[in-house]
């Protein structure tokens, strides 16, 4: 039996950084299911990161990692002519594109570091509320662990696990589907420290450069469109880029291989998800984890998960506090 605080469930970014601000405080137990990333899209870190890192004393260790530096977007968006924002003019500086399976890990070794305990790889089993605490079954490798904490955190992303085992429900909007894959590219010459986006009919197109001469190549568009099937078989995806002459003249000039032995190619749901809770237990849904639509502001969400202000980050965040709990 683990006594803890707060029960984090749900190891990436929002989750991580709600241990790692807590643990210097409070008994966190941090739950996560996988060990090794399974390959990971959403590596925009947009300059405004930078004060969060700053104000949670990461920015040192964040630098060390030389993720990738990323001075602005270069878009076409309902226009022939492509519109760049630079970084250059930003108060924050400069932004980044991670290697999100280093980022990930290094946030979770970092709340380890400050005293969280980090259950993985660790599955929930099942959430119930006893007199003044939750009561927590997880598996884990060494067998089943049952975590006692006043507070329970969702982070566990759109699947919302813990959320919805105490009877919330999701609430979908929008179909948006990416088909996505990594290919490995020289990153000197055309967009090589810049995201660029293309707008198509129906859908659009990115690419950015990540860490280790690597670069993502993304599609996305509604699942119930017929360009839908681009985003559905990503070993063409590279072809299809034949509609987007600026994303395909990027791939050119980076010399742009997809990987085929490595990380497999992926297609995955983005559509925005509204959790809500029936009745009681009390609980506070306060926020969901969404993929923006808009072009200028595709890069907000991972940051907003970096946020320790709860009410504005990305995840799925829950917080359920037991009665009897002091507030
Ligand atoms: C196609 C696409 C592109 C994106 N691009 C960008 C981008 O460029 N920039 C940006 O800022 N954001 C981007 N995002 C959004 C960004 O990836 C998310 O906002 C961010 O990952 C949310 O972090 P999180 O910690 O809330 O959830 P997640 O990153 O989903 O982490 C949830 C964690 O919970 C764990 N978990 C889930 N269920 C369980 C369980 N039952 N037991 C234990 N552990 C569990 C998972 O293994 C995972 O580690 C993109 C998203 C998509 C879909």
């Amino acid at each position: 039996m683990i006594h803890a605080d707060v029960l984090v469930l749900g190891g990436g970014p929002a989750g991580a950084t709600a241990a790692l601000n807590l643990a210097p405080m409070r008994r966190v137990v941090l739950v996560e299911r996988q060990t090794q990333s399974p390959g990971r899209i959403g590596e925009a870190l947009p300059p405004a990161a930078r004060r969060l890192l700053i104000d949670m004393g990461l920015i040192d260790e964040f630098i060390a990692q030389c993720h990738v530096p990323c001075y602005g977007n270069r878009s076409i968006w309902g226009r022939i002519a492509p519109a760049e924002t630079e970084f250059l003019r930003d108060p924050d500086g400069h932004g980044w594109h991670l290697d999100r399976a280093r980022f990930d890990a290094w946030l979770r070794h970092t709340a380890v570091a400050r005293g969280a305990m980090l259950l993985m790889p660790a599955r929930l089993l099942s959430i119930k509320r006893g007199a003044d605490s939750w009561q927590v079954r997880v598996a884990t490798p060494g067998g089943e662990q049952i975590v006692l904490a006043a507070f329970a955190i969702d982070a566990g992303g759109r699947a919302a696990p813990l959320a919805r085992q105490i009877g919330a429900w999701r609430r979908a909007s929008g179909r948006l589907v990416c088909g996505w894959l990594h290919g490995s590219a020289c990153s000197m010459g055309r967009g090589s420290r810049l995201t660029a986006v293309e707008a198509v009919e129906n859908g659009w197109w990115y690419t950015a450069p990540v860490p280790d001469d690597r670069r993502v190549l993304a599609f996305l568009t509604d699942a119930d469109l017929p360009a839908a099937r681009i985003a559905h078989n990503t070993a063409c995806l590279v072809d299809s880029t034949v509609t987007a002459p600026e994303i395909r003249a990027i791939l050119m000039e980076s010399e742009f291989v997809p990987i085929s032995g490595g990380l497999p190619p992926r297609t995955v749901r983005c559509w925005s998800l509204v959790v809500r809770q029936a009745g009681s237990p009390p609980a506070m849904p306060v926020s969901v984890s969404t993929r923006c639509q808009r072009k200028d502001c595709c890069t907000r969400s991972l940051a907003d998960s970096l946020q320790p202000r709860w009410p504005t980050s990305a995840s799925q965040v829950m917080t359920m506090q037991c009665p009897g709990t002091p507030g």
